[in-house]
């Protein structure tokens, strides 16, 4: 017998790399000696490598769960040609193929099996897989077992048989979204409640957070690609018909682009991805279809001409940009206009109201970052729950001279009237009461009868509901456990200091109506 290699080893020889990045090493020791791990890391942080070396550093075969058949083609792929004994199970494989690679695994002859979570589930798989030596599970894109994540896949909640059924076979969860809510559906869904937990930084350094109000979006965007001539890029925007209407723009002015959406031809599509894979300076107009599994590491931009459906789409979006760690921009013009197709999307969808509240907080979440007046990356941090950050002097709050104004009076009554109201109820009823409205709700409740009935007149129905939303974006005000949508007091140490006047709050407000009635915008 072979003794077996060290991850050392097997990082330098088989994958032909110097050295484990960030926390890769402590995560391969860990799974290598048996234990199960969560492993959290941002897109191109090298979370294959997690599973791949335990894989071949412990004996039997890891059978890796990944929902895209599309990247386990490629994983599997790159593996054999590194002379790694891998193979897939999926619906796309053919009858003759599927058999030749259960004799390969009953032989003992896999290091690695890539399975789809239904191949795996659907059948007798599972029953099989009890009969062979098995090194790990690898749960690959984990965040799918979550309902509150943007990515939910049912047949994920299924994989909970595996802590039932294969209790001594490490298992090894990853994801690369971050937020505390879908970080406990994970452990609790898949059993990781005695896992380690391996937590990388989401911080993108060398991606520069540039957002402008939205005028005249066209013009904007051109003037913008024209300060990147020659680089790849991919344009984000929210229909097929703005695709192509935007893909035509920059043709015509002169660059390499190309549409993508769902409802073009898949050779069509897959020919763009093939050009922008291989090709220089080609840009790709796309629609979300354009999206998972796009791994060319020299990406100098993202931008995004409509705003995208949450904070976390935001930052997977984003992400794409600067895999090789050169600079690199996320680019994105926002107005008051995207968000109303937004907020329909989401009534008009056929999720439960709970899951409808939850779909608007997390647009609500990107609101705000859209409209803060602080350092991007420190929201957009804070958000994915890595306190603590300073400001970052890399996007463009920070590099650019701010419009912000002291709203420390707002803030105090907003911050009033939610505790008057006993903190069951949402912005708009806040507003109402705030600017002396004059609703059934607000009769019938009572709240006309309250001190702060009519004590905003000073900002309009838009500022106070963009200030509702900075305040929720940092952390004053957020919403009630129950989910339907209340606000409550954010933390004390926070809320009590601008209560008391201690401290004091800047942020950048839309125009007063007048204005906006005025100008042309
Ligand atoms: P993720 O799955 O987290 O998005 P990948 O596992 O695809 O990231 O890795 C991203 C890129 O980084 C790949 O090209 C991979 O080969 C490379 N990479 C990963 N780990 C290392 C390392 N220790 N040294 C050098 N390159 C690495
Ligand atoms: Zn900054």
């Amino acid at each position: 017998m072979t003794p077996t290699p060290t991850p050392k080893q097997v990082l330098r020889e088989v994958f032909g790399y110097d050295a484990f990045r960030g926390p890769q090493a402590a995560i391969v020791e860990h799974v290598c000696a048996g234990g199960s791990a969560l492993v959290l890391m941002p897109t191109g942080g090298g979370k294959s490598l997690c599973y791949q070396i335990p894989a071949l550093c412990r004996p039997g075969t890891a059978v890796v769960v990944s929902p895209l058949i599309a990247l386990m083609q490629d994983q599997v792929g790159a593996l054999r040609q590194a002379g790694v004994r891998a193979a897939a199970l999926h619906s796309a494989e053919s009858g003759a193929s599927a058999a030749a690679t259960w004799r390969e695994l009953q032989a003992g002859g896999l290091d690695l099996l890539y399975v789809s979570p239904e191949r795996l589930l659907n059948g007798d798989l599972i029953e099989r897989l009890a009969d062979l030596p098995l090194a790990l599970f690898a749960i690959d894109e984990a965040h799918c077992v979550s309902q509150w994540g943007h990515d939910f896949r049912p047949e994920y909640l299924q994989l909970a048989v595996l802590a039932e059924r294969f209790g001594t076979v490490p298992r090894i969860a990853l994801t690369a979204t971050a937020d505390p809510r879908t970080r406990t559906e994970i452990v609790a869904r898949l059993g990781l409640e005695q896992a380690a937990v391996f937590l990388a930084s989401f911080d993108r350094p060398n991606i520069r957070y540039l957002l402008r109000d939205k005028s005249e979006p066209k013009r904007q965007l051109l003037e913008f690609l024209a300060s990147q001539r020659g680089h790849a890029g991919i344009v984000y925007a929210r229909s097929r018909k703005r695709v192509e209407e935007f893909a035509a723009l920059i043709k015509a002015e002169g660059h390499d682009a190309l549409p993508y959406h769902a409802g073009l031809a898949a050779e069509t599509r897959s020919a763009a991805l093939e050009r922008f894979r291989h090709g220089s300076g080609v840009i790709v107009v796309a629609t979300i279809a354009f999206g998972m599994g796009i791994d060319k590491p020299d990406v100098r931009f993202v931008a995004h001409v409509d705003l995208p459906k949450s904070l976390e789409a935001y930052y997977q979006e984003t992400g794409r940009a600067g895999r090789d760690g050169l600079p690199a921009i996320a680019w994105m013009v926002h107005g008051a206009a995207d968000v109303p197709p937004l907020r329909r999307f989401i009534e008009e969808s056929d999720a439960d109201p709970a899951q409808k509240r939850i779909e608007h907080g997390r647009l609500d979440a990107l609101i705000g970052f859209a409209e803060t007046s602080s350092c991007r990356r420190r929201i957009l941090l804070d958000y994915l729950g890595e306190t603590g950050s300073g400001d970052c002097g890399n996007c463009d709050v920070c590099l650019e001279p701010s419009q912000a104004v002291d709203v420390t009076e707002p803030a105090r009554k907003a911050l009033s009237t939610v505790y008057r109201t006993g903190g069951r109820f949402g912005a708009a009823h806040l507003v109402d009461v705030l600017l002396g409205g004059d609703t059934t709700r607000i009769r019938s409740l009572g709240h006309d009868r309250l001190g702060v009935y009519g004590i905003g007149r000073e900002l309009d129905r838009l500022q106070w509901r963009s200030l509702f939303r900075q305040l929720t974006a940092r952390g004053y005000l957020v919403a009630a456990a129950d989910g339907h949508g209340g606000l409550q007091f954010g933390p004390d140490a926070l809320v009590r200091p601008l209560l008391r006047g201690e401290s004091r709050l800047e942020v950048r407000l839309p125009p007063p109506a007048r204005e906006r009635r005025g100008g042309r915008s």
